[in-house]
């Protein structure tokens, strides 16, 4: 912990709640036997610094080992992941963004940061990356990627009027898992974060959008300047978007349960002798075939996602002729796969005439891409 972090929380604090020793005493380290601080530094397989204000960074970009924690940042020989918070402006400022430049040339990864509300009642760009966002980076970062979620070199100074290649258009996105109950304490989920989904909703906002987030139970935060319609089972879901159309583009990336248990019980369900209960399962509602085929309301364009273990593009192809939606973005959930929870994607494109594969890319550069394909389409729809 430096001085400053030790303003806002105790060092007890985080000692009990970690359950590990807080070390913050440089000159205490180099003296005691337990553990110096070369060592300190290189125990570690990746060293975090979140928060990583302005001034710890400048102080790595320049090398100063002015106490513990920027000692241990030059000290070591592991990858350092940086996750940055500060004020808008603090960020933008040309100091910073030269630090950030020497600290991306020296190898540094960054995590972050994210825009929105700051603590000081501003708005832009330098909230620090939500904590499952931080935790995806580092096992990013050990599985061996170097194309974490790199900075914007500025961030928005305010909120702007909407300009950009959406203006005046409506975007309705689906993100998350569903939870089709079983009882009123358990349900049927599965592993998806939202990441991906949160990141095309927050590009369609830059892009100028009026974005409507229709978003299954997560644990990152809204980004601003979105609506955003929390919902728990498919047919919420279902309900939540039909209610949102009319729009320009609709585009489902939510993991949407297949089934649901046809009567959930009233009561939690209780062991009992006669053995486990059976649960019945019946189809939820497909709620991109639903929109893509809707006959009145249908959006310009319609966006899925397919999310397959095997044979990726061929069933890609089927799931858009078999959905009628305009584009699929087709990503592998094999085993050993980093998808869910990451923060990178390796997406194929499948619209009805062209076939592309795009790089390993961080979630949010695979949103802007993303959208600006869908601005052109749109474009060239009208
Ligand atoms: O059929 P499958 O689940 O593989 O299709 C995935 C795509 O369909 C995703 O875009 C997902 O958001 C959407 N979907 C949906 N409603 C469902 C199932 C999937 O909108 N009930």
């Amino acid at each position: 912990m430096t001085n400053a972090a030790k303003q806002f929380i105790a060092p007890l604090s985080a000692a009990a709640l970690s359950g590990e020793k807080v070390y913050d005493d440089l000159f205490s380290l180099t003296d005691e036997a337990e553990m110096g601080h070369i060592e300190l530094s290189r125990a570690a397989d990746l060293v975090v610094v979140a928060p990583a204000t302005a001034d710890l960074l400048a102080r790595i970009a320049q090398g100063l080992a002015s106490d513990l924690a920027s000692t241990l940042l030059l000290a070591t020989d592991k990858k350092t992941l940086v996750a940055p918070a500060m004020n808008v402006r603090m960020w933008a400022h040309a100091a910073t963004q030269r630090n950030i430049a020497t600290l991306r040339a020296d190898g540094v990864l960054f995590c972050g940061p994210d825009e929105g509300e700051m603590a000081c009642g501003e708005y832009g760009q330098g909230r620090m990356a939500e904590p499952l966002a931080i935790v995806a980076a580092i096992e990013a970062a050990l599985a061996g990627s170097t194309l974490l979620d790199l900075p914007k070199p500025f961030g928005k100074i305010a909120r702007e009027e909407p300009s950009g290649p959406l203006s005046g258009k409506h975007v309705v996105v689906t993100a998350g898992p569903t939870h089709e109950p079983i009882d009123p304490v358990r349900y049927i989920g599965n592993r998806s974060s939202g990441l991906q989904g949160y990141a095309i909703a927050q590009a369609a906002r830059d892009a100028g959008a009026r974005v409507t987030l229709v978003s299954g139970p997560v644990s990152i935060s809204a980004p601003g300047g979105i609506e955003i319609v929390n919902v728990g089972t498919a047919e919420e879901m279902l309900g939540a978007v039909m209610k949102a159309l009319p729009a320009d583009i609709f585009i489902a990336a939510a993991a949407v349960a297949d089934w649901r248990v046809d009567r959930a019980g009233a009561n939690k369900i209780k062991k009992s002798a006669q053995g486990p209960p059976v649960l019945n399962l019946v189809e939820n509602p497909d709620i991109l075939a639903t929109v893509s085929r809707g006959k009145d309301n249908r959006p310009r364009l319609v966006v899925g996602f397919a999310a397959e273990t095997e044979k990726l593009s061929e069933n890609a192809r089927k799931k858009l002729l078999s959905k009628g939606c305009d584009l699929i973005v087709a990503n592998s959930v094999a085993q050993g796969s980093k998808t869910f929870g990451g923060v990178n994607n390796s997406v194929q494109i499948v619209t009805r005439d062209r076939f592309e594969t795009w790089p390993e890319l961080s979630k949010r550069d695979v949103a802007r891409r993303l959208i600006e394909q869908l601005a052109v389409m749109l474009g060239n729809h009208i």
